[in-house]
């Protein structure tokens, strides 16, 4: 089942998610689901908040990338923790399925050890560098309320400040549904 996806300006991108209990919900179809949503978007990262769900779970395929080396990076992880971050930072221009149409330089730590559970709930405890630690700390801040715009200095802020406001009326490209945030 493809969801529509959630939009900047939503609450529940901008809220700290809360572990899964093992059996309370089917977080294998939950898993089939967001990676089928995630590959119609044609997108390489997606967290559970994205479709509204604020719950600790994203989903990675690094397949979409022209990259051979991120081709067998497609995992689940559940109520990750990560342990540290260390490395050279480094700056790589991120998008974001919620925030259509806007990519920005941001920079990051290389290297990270997550603790996480796999969707059999099996806990692992793993290193990652490069691409696969960026697309981590992307969807890992998602669970935590934090959009990569978050990192923006104020004056990049400023700039995109109409940007974002059209996206929170679906004025944007999406060529995926979206759902637009709820009126207040
Ligand atoms: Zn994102």
């Amino acid at each position: 089942m493809i969801y529509p996806i959630v939009v900047y300006g939503d609450a529940v991108l901008k809220k700290a998610a809360v572990d899964i209990e093992e059996g309370s919900i089917d977080v294998k179809q939950l898993a089939e689901d967001m990676f089928e949503t995630m590959h119609h978007a044609s997108g390489i990262g997606l967290a559970a908040p994205q479709i509204g769900k604020s719950i600790r779970m994203f989903v990675v395929d690094g397949s979409p990338l022209e990259d051979e080396d991120m081709a067998d990076f497609k995992k689940i992880f559940i109520n990750p923790e990560i342990l540290w971050e260390d490395g050279d930072s480094w700056t790589f221009t991120e998008g974001c399925l919620s925030i259509p149409g806007i990519r920005e330089d941001v920079t990051r730590p290389s290297r990270l050890k997550i603790n996480y559970l796999d969707e059999n709930f099996v806990e692992h405890e793993e290193e990652f560098d490069g691409m696969r630690a960026r697309i981590i700390q992307h969807e890992y801040d998602h669970i935590e309320g934090i959009l990569f715009t978050d990192y923006l200095t104020p004056f990049k802020k400023r700039i995109l400040k109409g940007k974002l406001a059209n996206i929170t009326k679906g004025k944007c490209d999406a060529d995926y549904k979206i759902k637009l945030p709820k009126k207040r």
